[in-house]
């Protein structure tokens, strides 16, 4: 498969070797069983030690210096990989955020120790992150950020307040967490700051929350009055919107903004060869490949700029916002021309796969931003107020 002769992004003899070696992986651990293709896998299939078998093929961390445990290759090659993943409906769920925007934050921003101590083990699939930004007050108006980090003299802080819809909160060994540590909320944009901090701490306190499908993604974290020592700081102090901002980029550019139920199509494929398709499933089939098609070119040109070191933040709203439509888009259009009814009981795995897909939809549209906030981000990007 190649995306075109002459584009910046065309998959070279490279590539698609390791594109090879991914999928025979993936087919070999499909063929032992070790995981069973779900929607959605990224936020859900929290699988340990799925993780560390990526690990030790070199597929986490790829883009970090070997110095930490990384792999020295280009954006280019992890979207190969992580779209491999996605297609496959793989569990990556357990080191999804610490792969994708820690290990960038923490190079980018953090000090000697903090690299040496975080970053090996997220290359190695052994060490998980969640993502402390949303609050009840601070979603969508994320400057709103009220949880506290009061300093001390010793360099030390003490964090009080509540996040909300951490996604793994109640898994992960830590989280990467938006406090305001001077000024009031009034302030808005000025006075935050990022703090790494380890999901154990006796004062933090996890309360996982049941979303629409029964299950625990995400969680409320409360923090009590949380003493954590000068190493926690991420960067520096009162820098902490410029380096969310910079972290959002990663979180919502990737091929995850499209791919989420990909192995529902993948499922309805093979369904359709096995039972042969009419003219309207030939069509509905044709026109959501052609979607899919179109955009992972726009995702595939958003690793490309993030391998040149520039900031596509305005291409990678517009990937988030088309992509997570789609998202949800495809899941209806396969139930209205698919023969099969959605239900979440019994043994025919498709159906089972149809009603996952249809009680994730919700969440697409909303995570990593809503939609109409990225519109809002890709209004300023050409000029409008
Ligand atoms: C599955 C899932 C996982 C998540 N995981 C995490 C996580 O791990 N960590 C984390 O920090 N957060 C997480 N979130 C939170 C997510 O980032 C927020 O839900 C999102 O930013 C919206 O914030 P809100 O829920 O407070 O909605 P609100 O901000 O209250 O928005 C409500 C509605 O109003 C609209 N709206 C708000 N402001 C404007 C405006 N200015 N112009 C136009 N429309 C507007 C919104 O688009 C939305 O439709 C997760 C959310 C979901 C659904």
């Amino acid at each position: 498969m190649t995306t075109g002769a002459g584009s910046p992004v065309a998959e070279s003899p490279e590539l698609h070797a390791l594109r090879t070696e991914v999928r025979t992986f993936l087919n070999e651990q499909l063929a032992a069983l070790t995981f069973v293709p779900a929607v959605d896998n990224w936020m859900s299939g929290f699988d340990p030690e799925f993780s560390a078998r990526l690990g030790q093929q070199g597929w986490l961390g790829m883009t970090l210096p070997a110095a930490y445990g990384g792999h020295d290759r280009s954006p280019v090659e992890r979207f190969v990989v992580t779209e491999e993943l996605l297609a496959h409906g793989a569990p990556v769920a357990a080191h999804w955020i610490a792969d994708r925007q820690m290990a960038p934050g923490i190079l980018a921003n953090g000090t000697e120790e903090q690299k040496q101590r975080y970053l090996p083990g997220i290359a190695a699939g052994t060490l998980f992150f969640a993502i402390g930004m949303s609050e009840p007050e601070a979603g969508s108006d994320l400057a709103a950020v009220r949880t506290r980090a009061l300093p001390h003299d010793d360099g030390s802080w003490t964090l009080n307040g509540t996040k909300v819809w951490t996604t793994g909160a109640h898994l992960a060994h830590a989280m990467v967490l938006l406090a305001r540590s001077d000024g009031d909320a009034g302030d808005r944009q000025t006075g935050l700051s990022q703090f790494l901090v380890d999901l154990s701490h006796p004062d933090i306190e996890v309360r996982p929350l049941r979303s629409i499908d029964g299950e625990a993604h995400f969680n409320e974290v409360i923090f009590h009055d949380a003493r954590v020592g000068p190493e926690a700081l991420l960067g520096r102090r009162g820098e902490g919107w410029t380096q969310v901002m910079r972290e959002l980029a990663f979180e919502r550019s990737g091929p995850e903004r499209y791919l989420s139920t990909m192995p529902l199509l993948r499922a309805w494929a093979a369904e359709l060869r096995r039972s042969g398709a009419t003219e309207e499933q030939r069509i509905t089939l044709g026109t959501l490949t052609a979607q899919a098609w179109a955009l992972r070119r726009m995702s595939l040109s958003v690793a490309a700029e993030l391998a040149g070191g520039r900031r596509p933040d305005v291409r990678a709203a517009m990937v988030k916002d088309l992509g997570s439509a789609f998202e949800g888009d495809l899941v209806e259009a396969v139930r209205a021309a698919c023969a099969t009814d959605p239900r979440r009981t019994g043994d025919d795995p498709f159906a089972r796969m149809l009603a996952d897909s249809m009680l994730h939809i919700p969440a697409f549209t909303l995570r990593g931003g809503t939609n109409e906030i990225l519109r809002g981000i890709v209004a300023r990007g050409m000029g409008l107020r």
